[in-house]
């Protein structure tokens, strides 16, 4: 998302390595979300579909999880078709990045493999405006964390209207990461006055700033 209002999302696909290429081609089109068995056809539109397994790391972290619902029986195997995994990297790992040019026009991307455990066809936050990711000319803003609780609290729109009335961008995101109780939420942001990231835990979170030019 860009700060003049462009969108371009995608959600639930498989085997395409790079989503946010395909979310900018989105960004091309009269839409802004694309899901599921569209969103991959035109991936293939594109070249960007290229098959790709479970790395080892996502494997062991699907088999813990796996355990884990099977130890849980009244709580997941009702629901669960066990269909997302093992061809599903099944670790989050969400990627966010906000960045600034020159001209102090601003955009956001994020990506991510999703929670665990869940059940295929699940969207989390961060394909969704407003949850996953916000941006306006009065900054840009990136979450993670636990998606569902990230959408009932539309975070990242939370933390950005924070800063939209005035406050510093730190005491922005705490006090969007206030609303998400005992969820785990990290954001990071950036708008004209500067770049923040926090986390209400500690999460296995990195946070870099880079300038260019
Ligand atoms: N927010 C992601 C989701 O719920 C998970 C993550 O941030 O790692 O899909």
């Amino acid at each position: 998302m860009t700060s003049d209002g462009r969108i371009g999302a995608v959600a639930a696909v498989r085997d395409v390595p790079h989503p946010i290429r395909l979310a900018l081609r989105v960004l091309e089109t009269p839409h802004v979300l694309l899901a599921g068995e569209g969103a991959r056809r035109f991936a293939e539109l594109h070249g960007l579909v290229e098959p790709f397994g479970p790395s080892p790391h996502a494997r062991e972290a699907y088999e813990r999880c796996r355990a884990r619902a099977q130890a849980e029986p009244d709580r997941w195997l009702p629901h669960w078709n066990f269909a997302t995994a093992p061809d599903v990297p099944a670790a989050c790992d969400t990627i966010g990045a906000v960045a600034m040019d020159r001209e102090g026009r601003l955009a956001v991307a994020n990506s991510t493999g999703g929670a665990s455990p869940m059940l295929l066809g699940r969207v989390g936050d961060s394909p969704l405006v407003g949850c996953g990711f916000y941006c306006s000319p009065a900054a840009a803003v990136a979450a993670t964390g636990h998606g569902e609780t990230i959408i009932r609290h539309m975070l990242s729109r939370a933390a950005h209207d924070h800063i939209a009335q005035g406050d510093t961008a730190e005491r922005a995101l705490a006090r969007a990461l206030a609303k998400m109780g005992d969820a785990p939420a990290g954001l990071i942001a950036i708008h004209r006055g500067g770049v923040a990231g926090a986390s209400n835990r500690t999460m296995p979170c990195s946070f870099r700033v880079a300038a260019r030019g």
